[in-house]
């Protein structure tokens, strides 16, 4: 009987502790379900996977989910520290920057949620806001975590007309949630900014000659009722059955 093979998609993970104080790594089951409703078969990339265990693991996965979590190190992209920054993990940093790398030499569809364009933009030589309302003025209020619902439509982004967010959702403006303190400040030259806040904070990127590599500040995973969000996954997972053809 043949089947339809289902593409691989890597996961990254996050680093906490548990009641008991043992480390716990782990990825909200959000990420998990939007990836399995869109067709894809999930795949959790541990924190402390090195160099040599990526490039055995890279050419075998169809995809990269980078996800959401703590702040990056600002050191990484010449900022400061700033008493809002919260949540850094030195493994996580170190594992995703040289995943975004090795997945864009390799030319992976790439798919960046919220902390993740954060570290494709990093990884690419641009730079974040290390707190959005002490950087940017007149900026609207994006920190609407952890005291409320992740699924509150919190703003508008309006997307350029002719980008891969324009092609896959067909809208020019879409509502979305913000459950982010930071954002992009520079963005890398590899990159286009194609989503943007009303403050004009972009929310969204794609990498420069790649089929599908793409970036949000949102959190589309905890929109499951939003067709646009949606949209995005099932853009990914098409872009991910594509690879290797
Ligand atoms: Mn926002």
């Amino acid at each position: 009987m043949s089947q339809i093979p289902l593409p691989l998609i890597g996961i990254t993970a996050g680093l906490t502790k548990n009641k008991l104080g043992s480390q716990v790594c782990e990825v909200a089951h959000a990420y998990i379900v939007a990836i399995q409703i869109a067709g894809g078969l999930p795949l959790i990339l541990p924190i402390g996977l090195g160099d040599d265990a990526l490039s055995v693991l890279l050419p075998r996965l169809d995809g990269i989910l980078l996800t959401g979590g703590g702040d990056m190190d600002p050191t990484y992209y010449g900022g400061e520290m700033h008493p809002k920054v919260y949540g850094i993990c030195p493994q996580r940093d170190k594992l995703e920057m040289a995943l975004v790398r090795k997945a864009l030499d390799a030319k992976k569809p790439l798919l960046a949620i919220c902390r993740g364009i954060q570290v494709l933009n990093v990884a690419l030589g641009g730079s974040l806001y290390e707190n959005i309302e002490d950087r940017v003025t007149h900026a609207l209020k994006h920190d609407w975590f952890p005291d409320h619902p992740r699924d509150k439509l919190a703003h508008t982004v309006s997307i350029t007309c002719g980008s891969q967010l324009d092609e896959i959702t067909g809208q020019d403006e879409i509502q979305v949630n913000s459950l982010h303190h930071q954002g992009i400040f520079r963005v890398a030259k590899g990159l286009k900014a194609t989503g943007f806040a009303p403050d004009g904070l972009v929310e969204a990127v794609e990498v420069k000659n790649m089929s599908f590599g793409l970036g949000v500040q949102w959190h589309p995973e905890c929109l499951p009722d939003e067709p646009c969000s949606q949209a995005l996954f099932k853009a990914f997972i098409e872009a991910c059955m594509k690879n290797g053809e």
